[in-house]
């Protein structure tokens, strides 16, 4: 238990000094432009933030998921943007791919997303599916042992600028939660392109993308998980399996605790 404390304690006060040091300059300068520094990932991923939790065997650090929602805190408190690249990164892309991924898909894909050499992002809401994500309607069809994918996507984090999309797509609308498929899509795939990107009130430098996707040819060893199980990785992932609370979340923690002592100050 004292092990346990110390490595979450340690991770906290090591997230928030390099949260002070390398993101406080920066934010009001996000903020305002709605950009971050081209860099920002690759200074998150250096920082060791991109395999948290993560399972060691593929270069993850294994901790605890009390020091990942500590880290995460700690990076909300000064920069939601870089508390949500990093929880996005985490729980809807690296986890399921650490859960459901062959041994090929972890070795290639996983690992640098782990060392914090490559971005991950999770593409499951369209115009038209939002909470009822069941219903959406990307489709895909097989040519042989290739899915070919049609569709949007909408309100993707980092959906352009990511290495590795983990993308769910519908064999038949009809099926409904038994047709949707996930998909492993590495950035310049041909026929996926941003169709735009949103100007949003919060979370200004964080990218929020519309993707489309128009023939999309993936091999088979780019599926994620059983065929028609697609929907279930979706929403373990949102949950936060594996962890106790999504982490996706806890970066709201940061923003609440740092209104909360501004409010009592005032
Ligand atoms: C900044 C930002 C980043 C995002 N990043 C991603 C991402 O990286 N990947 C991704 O796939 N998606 C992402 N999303 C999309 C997000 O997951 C969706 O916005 C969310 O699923 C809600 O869908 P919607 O916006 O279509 O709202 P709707 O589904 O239209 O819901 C609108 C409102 O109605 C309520 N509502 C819906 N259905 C019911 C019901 N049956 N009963 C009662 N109330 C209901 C909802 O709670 C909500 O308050 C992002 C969104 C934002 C704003």
């Amino acid at each position: 238990m004292a092990l346990a404390e110390d490595e979450t304690e340690a991770w906290r006060g090591r997230a928030r000094r390099w949260a002070e040091a390398e993101l406080a300059p920066i934010v009001e300068e996000m903020d305002r432009s709605d950009r971050a520094p081209s860099d920002l990932t690759r200074r998150l991923g250096s920082a060791g933030f991109f395999g948290l939790g993560q399972p060691r065997d593929w270069g993850g650090g294994g901790e605890s998921t009390r020091t990942v929602v500590a880290v995460l805190e700690e990076l909300a408190r000064v920069s939601s943007v870089a508390a949500v690249e990093t929880a996005v990164h985490l729980s809807v892309a690296a986890a399921p791919l650490a859960r459901w991924g062959t041994d090929a898909q972890r070795e290639q894909y996983l690992r640098p997303l782990l060392a914090g050499r490559a971005l991950g992002a999770f593409a499951l809401t369209e115009p038209e599916a939002g909470s009822n994500a069941a219903a959406l309607r990307c489709r895909y069809r097989w040519e042989g042992d290739t899915a070919v994918l049609q569709g949007t996507k909408t309100f993707i984090t980092n959906g352009a600028v990511a290495d590795l999309l983990l993308l769910f797509a519908t064999r038949d609308p009809a099926e409904g939660r038994g047709g949707i498929t996930a998909f492993l899509v590495p950035k310049g795939t041909p026929g996926l392109r941003a169709s735009h990107s949103f100007s949003k009130l919060g979370l200004r430098g964080s990218p929020t993308y519309e993707l489309t996707l128009d023939e999309v040819r993936l091999p088979r060893s780019l599926q994620l998980g059983p065929e028609g199980r697609g929907l279930g990785i979706a929403l373990e992932a949102l949950m936060g399996a594996g962890w106790a609370s999504p982490p996706a979340l806890s970066v709201s923690l940061g923003p609440g605790s740092k209104s909360w002592r501004a409010a009592v100050r005032a």
